[in-house]
């Protein structure tokens, strides 16, 4: 069963993990009203992958064995196979509007990125283990959610706090571990949870260091979600919540045994750091790829907005949108970019890490267009995006629902008065909910707070460049001058 349907999939979570909602303990998820637009626009991707205009696309077939699986787990093994993930991520991202961060194609992505940081780092036995977890995701077509980062209990330092997920116990055949992590996104529709390394852990750190994956139906293991997003008020009035609402969650691990089978990495440290920094970098595709769908849906939305209200001729308006379209294009080139460095660092390493030597007008060293790009280009890029269509909009974001057009009192008035330049007021106020849903509402809330963390604490984040190889390369070259200052 390499490649799963849309009810495949739904059935699968009937699986009786402990989910919380809305602080209600929900027995079967595909049977909750909150998950059935989520469930749905994965269900449709799942199904994508048997359509023969699309399968092409989104699956490949295993040189190994043969089997059909998804595209986004193929390890590439050169630039072509890099275009074929980047066609397949674009795809997939372009057909959820780049609103859903964390699809399973993130988690796919960054296995291979993990496993590729574990055998640079030398770790063969642990990257054997992900490589035979990984054949199985292929094999098996599952939905993988991951957490990374400790419970905020104590942020005055970078240690984990009590609270953090560790073992509490070696046994024969496995470890058993207590504690918490966050964030989970996509956990309640999930069929597995990947627990990973964020901060670097120090000596004596080691019951913490962990690195596992786990069914999320296991016993001991609670999904607890924050408040969901589609209240049921339907595809007119909440045309994003009620399709992309992925959810979040923290996973609180109660004495959950982890079979040895499961297990990647628990305590060796030179392991668990290693994995951060050194991965080819398959995640940071996928990711610019995500961001700029949903570039392209912003500036095409802010677009679609201003002809609404009879803004698009007004120079002003063109000319924040242009700024818009503009990233965009940066962003297109950002993503050939990210490929072409992807497929450099498959290259090199294949190679062997310093078989490349630089030569004369080429770069010293390698540089980290993907995840800079995630760091300082696509959020500062969304949020510009999001707040010119909240300019775009003005009070316009502030829609009635469908419920008043169709009210009988008032619904003729409504036609009347609130519509825009030759557009009905039904359209007007499809594409206000819309825009509403964009910059408004709690689903819009929690996507900025999402773009603006996604990809870890924007500091750290931030510091690790100063730490660099690349920070040396630009030192060198300002010391070669005030070298030659010296030289007269
Ligand atoms: C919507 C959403 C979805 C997420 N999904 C996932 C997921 O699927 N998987 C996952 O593992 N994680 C996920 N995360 C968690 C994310 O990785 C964390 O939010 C991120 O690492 C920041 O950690 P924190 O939220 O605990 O913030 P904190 O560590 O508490 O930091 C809060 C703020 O303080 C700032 N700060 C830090 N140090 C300093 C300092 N010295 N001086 C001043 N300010 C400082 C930080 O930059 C940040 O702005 C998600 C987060 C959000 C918001």
């Amino acid at each position: 069963m390499a490649i799963r349907t849309g009810e495949q999939y739904r059935q699968s979570l009937q699986d009786g993990r402990r989910l919380f909602v809305d602080g209600e303990r929900v027995d079967d998820v595909t049977a909750h009203p909150a998950f059935q637009g989520v469930l749905s626009t994965l269900g449709a991707l799942y199904d994508a992958q048997a359509d023969p205009e699309l399968a092409g696309v989104l699956t490949t077939t295993d040189a190994d064995s043969g089997e059909v699986h998804s595209t986004t787990l193929l390890e590439a093994q050169d630039h072509d196979d890099v275009l074929a993930r980047l066609r397949c991520d674009r795809l997939r991202t372009d057909l959820t509007y780049g609103m859903m961060g964390r699809l399973p194609d993130f988690m796919n992505a960054y296995l291979l990125d993990i496993r590729s940081s574990l055998l640079f780092v030398g770790k063969q036995a642990e990257a054997d283990r992900l490589g035979e977890y990984i054949q199985r995701l292929r094999r098996e077509d599952l939905a993988v959610t991951h957490t990374l980062v400790d419970p905020q209990s104590d942020r005055s330092t970078q240690d984990a706090p009590p609270e953090a997920l560790h073992v509490v116990e070696r046994r024969d055949g496995g470890i058993v571990v207590s504690g918490a992590r966050l964030l989970s996104t996509l956990a309640p529709v999930a069929n597995e949870v990947f627990v990973g390394p964020y901060v670097p852990r120090r000596p004596g750190q080691e019951e913490y260091a962990l690195v596992f994956t786990l069914p999320l139906a296991t016993e001991g293991l609670s999904i607890v979600c924050r408040q969901a997003y589609d209240r049921g008020d339907g595809r007119f009035d909440t045309p994003l919540s009620s399709r992309f609402d992925e959810s979040d969650a923290i996973l609180v691990f109660d004495e959950v045994f982890v079979p040895e089978e499961r297990v990647v990495v628990a305590g060796d440290l030179d392991a668990y750091n290693g994995i951060v920094r050194n991965a080819v970098g398959y995640g940071p595709l996928q990711g610019a790829a995500r961001s700029t769908a949903k570039l392209r849906f912003l500036a095409g939305l802010a677009t679609v907005a201003a002809r609404t209200t009879g803004r698009a001729g007004t120079p002003r308006y063109q000319e924040e949108i242009g700024e818009v379209v503009g990233r965009l294009n940066v962003a297109e080139g950002l993503l050939d970019g990210i490929a072409l460095d992807l497929s450099r660092r498959i290259a090199n390493r294949r190679a062997g890490a310093d078989a490349v030597a630089p030569g004369p007008g080429e770069p010293e060293v390698e540089s980290r267009v993907g995840i800079s790009a995630l760091t300082f280009f696509f959020p500062e890029a969304i949020a510009k995006a999001v707040e010119v269509l909240r300019l775009v909009a003005g009070s316009g974001a502030i829609a009635m629902t469908e419920g008043e057009l169709r009210n009988d009192e008032i619904g003729h008035l409504i036609e009347k008065y609130v519509h825009g330049p030759d557009v009905p007021a039904e359209r007007r106020l499809q594409v206000m909910r819309m825009v509403w849903d964009m910059t408004c509402s709690p689903f819009a809330a929690r996507q900025a707070l999402y773009e603006r963390y996604y990809t870890g604490d924007p500091i750290i984040g931030r510091v690790l460049f100063f730490s660099s190889p690349k920070t040396g390369e630009a030192e060198r070259m300002a010391e070669r001058l005030l070298a030659d200052g010296l030289r007269g």
